[in-house]
């Protein structure tokens, strides 16, 4: 790797992708903080409902301790809003008022009332040692409601209360109620109301797990958020949320936002590596062109240094020898062929590269093109040392620019002159396949390497391996030559072997 494509690499990485790395991965850490964060506040929000819930049914207590407070006395008790009490709220089972000498105790039905003072007589001394701390709570301006529970499996739960303002301080009011009727009758309709489709609410005893109430059938309550009923100890209350647990959606929100950074990563690495690769293609194709200018004046200057000095030579009549003239002739005229046809290529080139060279289609025969080429060539074959075999078959007259397909051919046997090393031999064949004619020129030089010979087309590339620098070259001649065979709708194959020689062949569409 030169150095600048280093620096390009170290400027790109410094630049983009680094930071963006490092960005990534504070998002990742930040993600975790922030769901970590949403998950406590949804579970704070939870914790709220079931507060309310708390609260609520609190409330309904204290609508129950303000009714029977008014209407209780333990002389006298006002039936008719008794009465109404216990038919509006069925759950209540029974109401009472205790003193240190007396006891009032009200039920639904008279009959009921044995069974009551007997219970209570049970709770005595729980409510005596509760009686206390309700004074004290009364004293501060809080009408404490106080729940007395000795057995969590009983199916009724009784709360004690003061008169609220009570001047004497020894009543105690009670409520006595069915625990379950309370969940199912009077706060369901309120659970209703808070989960609204989106949570899955439970009541259950906490003694023995049993079922009180439930919104939903769910299997797994693991999740939930419970809480203790404040008017019943012995129920806990809990909520969780419906379809998916918060772990599971918080878990999911990670999954997708992680993997969305690293898409954005991954997005980022294949745009960096794509920008590397075309800055690094242009720096080549740049070295190309620098190369490609350094031959092509080497290609000038031996030309025309030769082309002057002969023709200095004959211009001073220093010759006397008719033989030399003639040959110092033909050497400026094969120079001057050389230099014409290699201003004509880059000029061809360029022509292309603009897509501006035009060719004439007219009806052919590849063989005489090439016969006249040979004929042409003799004297140059022979001054090299070079013989040529053309080995031709029949071939059917194809659409093709003369021109154009002449400059192929020429092309291709220069590079087979150049490219010879101790065997100075050509072959020409020529012959057809199903739908098309071919011509190829073969030599038994250095060949290209496999790797080379995906290269040798492209503009400016000359191979770097052999005695490549000793011999004149523009890295354009190839270029040109697969230019006019796509022009043609034609195909090149290469065949060659480096040390044994290389088979250029031209396969031309017949219609
Ligand atoms: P150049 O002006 O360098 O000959 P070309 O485009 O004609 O440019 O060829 C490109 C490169 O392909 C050459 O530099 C040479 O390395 C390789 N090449 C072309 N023809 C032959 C051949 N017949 N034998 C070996 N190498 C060849």
């Amino acid at each position: 790797m030169n150095k600048t494509l280093k620096q390009i690499l170290a400027g790109l990485s410094v630049l983009i992708i680094l930071p963006t790395f490092l960005l990534i991965i504070f998002q990742i850490t930040s993600i975790n903080e922030n769901e970590k964060l949403i998950q406590d506040v949804y579970y704070d929000q939870l914790d709220a409902i079931l507060f309310s819930i708390n609260q609520y049914s609190q409330d309904v207590v204290k609508d129950w301790q303000v009714n029977a407070s008014n209407s209780l006395n333990i002389n006298e008790s006002n039936k008719t809003k008794i009465e109404n009490l216990f038919s509006n709220n069925n759950t209540i089972k029974c109401l009472f008022v205790l003193s240190d000498d007396k006891s009032l105790i009200l039920t639904k039905n008279i009959e009921q009332n044995e069974f009551y003072s007997e219970y209570l007589e049970n709770l005595r001394p729980e409510i005596n040692k509760s009686t206390l701390s309700l004074n004290k709570y009364n004293k501060q301006g809080y009408n404490k409601i106080q729940p007395i529970d000795l057995n969590y499996s009983d199916s009724l739960q009784c709360l004690i209360f003061l008169l609220p303002d009570s001047q004497n301080l020894k009543n105690i009011f009670g409520v006595i109620f069915n625990k379950e009727e309370f969940i199912n009758e009077t706060l369901a309709p309120k659970f209703q109301e808070v989960i609204k489709d989106k949570f899955v609410l439970f009541v259950k005893n906490r003694l023995d797990s049993t079922s009180i109430y439930q919104s939903e059938n769910v299997e797994n309550k693991s999740t939930a958020i419970k809480k203790a009923l404040w008017i019943i100890p012995s129920y806990e209350i809990g909520i969780l949320l419906k379809g998916e647990t918060i772990d599971e959606l918080t878990g999911k929100r990670i999954g997708y936002n992680v993997f969305l950074l690293l898409a954005t990563l991954a997005i980022i690495i294949i745009a960096g590596i794509f920008v590397f690769r075309s800055i690094n293609r242009e720096i080549k194709l740049n070295q190309l062109k620098s190369d490609f200018v350094s031959n092509v004046s080497h290609e000038l200057k031996t030309p025309l240094a030769l082309i002057s000095m002969f023709s200095e030579t004959l211009e001073m009549d220093r010759i006397k020898s008719e033989e030399k003239k003639k040959e110092y002739y033909s050497i400026i005229h094969q120079e001057t062929n050389r230099l014409s046809r290699m201003v004509s290529s880059i000029l061809n080139f360029s022509k292309m590269e603009a897509g501006k060279r035009e060719f004439n289609f007219s009806k052919n025969d590849i063989n005489l093109i090439i016969q006249q080429i040979l004929d042409t060539y003799d004297y140059h074959f022979s001054s090299k040392g070079f013989s040529c075999k053309f080995d031709k078959q029949d071939l059917s007259i194809i659409k093709c620019d003369k021109e154009a397909i002449s400059e192929a051919i020429i092309n291709l046997i220069d590079n087979a002159i150049k490219y010879s090393s101790n065997k100075k031999m050509i072959t020409i064949r020529t012959g057809s396949n199903n739908n098309s004619i071919y011509f190829e020129v073969e030599d038994y030089g250095i060949g290209i390497s496999k790797e080379e010979q995906k290269k040798v087309f492209d503009k400016f590339f000359r191979a770097s391996t052999g005695n490549i620098h000793d011999t004149k070259g523009t890295g354009l001649g190839l270029s040109i030559v697969k230019s006019i065979i796509e022009a043609h709708n034609g195909n090149i194959i290469l065949t060659s072997t480096v040390n044994e020689g290389s088979i250029f062949r031209i396969l031309l569409p017949i219609n």
